[in-house]
């Protein structure tokens, strides 16, 4: 579903990404893990084309993604949703109004729909009580998960998780995980998620790749990876992270 192809990003003289290929499987959850500065966010930011590569293809679902034109670009962008650190809802709005946004504004989805659909989610999330909430009235768990409901109202193919749960006080991290593990266990959404919640990583991931330097150095799936990983690289992370 999503191929990079010898995908090159540098920032000046930085080269943070060289050469990079890896390919997700519909419907796999795929997880980057990796020292930090190693390029897993510049690989989600180029899926969300919020920056560009220097060389290389990026195809989505059989259409390229770049080099491609803008048309394109804009259409194969609405496969792809994106849930961030900083949770950024709408600070106006109401968490319900904060879903429907997109569906409306982009999708023109009629308001009813919208709005059914708004408060499905909610429920998924378990937040149904929370539909008149201003996020201002949300824990930062809460947010986030409002963040996901709104991701998820697109009926993005893929969902990239950009270490969803760094910002948040440690007792509000389960909360936000246990929704993210029945979303990749109920539905049939491509996950790709950076993270540095190992358990999580295990837990959710057909296969786990780790990041050095802007290359894959390793890859497998989970009990490989943490359990006999081979690369020194790969050990001297984990027995730091874990
Ligand atoms: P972290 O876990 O800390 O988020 P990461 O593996 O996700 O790390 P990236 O955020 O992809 O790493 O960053 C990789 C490198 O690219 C870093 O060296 C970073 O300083 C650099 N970088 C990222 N964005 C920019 C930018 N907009 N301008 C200049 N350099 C950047």
């Amino acid at each position: 579903l999503i191929r990079l192809d010898q995908v090159t990003k540098r920032f000046g003289q930085n080269t943070v990404l060289d050469r990079l290929d890896f390919s997700v499987n519909s419907g796999k959850h795929v997880t980057l893990i990796g020292p930090s500065g190693s390029g897993k966010t510049t690989i989600l930011r180029l899926l969300m084309t919020l920056t560009k590569p220097d060389e290389g293809t990026i195809t989505v679902d059989g259409e390229k993604l770049f080099p491609a034109p803008e048309k394109q670009v804009r259409e194969v962008r609405k496969k792809i949703g994106m849930v961030f650190q900083q949770f950024n809802l709408f600070p106006n709005m109401t968490a319900l109004r904060n879903i429907m946004e997109a569906p409306v504004t982009v999708l023109g989805m009629p308001k009813d729909e919208a709005e059914q659909r708004a408060r499905d989610l909610l429920d998924l999330v378990g937040l149904a009580d929370k539909c008149d909430a201003r996020p201002s009235q949300l824990s930062g768990g809460q947010q986030q998960r409002v963040a996901i409901a709104r991701a998820l109202a697109m009926r993005p193919r893929v969902l990239l998780l950009d270490e969803v749960t760094s910002a948040l006080d440690p007792e509000l991290v389960a909360g936000v995980l246990d929704v993210l593990r029945d979303i990749a266990r109920t539905t049939d959404i491509t996950m790709l998620c950076v993270t540095h919640e190992m358990n999580f990583a295990r837990d959710i991931s057909d296969q786990v790749l780790m990041f050095d330097s802007g290359k894959v150095i390793e890859s497998g799936p989970p009990e490989k990876i943490f359990s006999e990983p081979e690369q020194d690289r790969t050990r001297e992370f984990l027995s730091a992270v874990l």
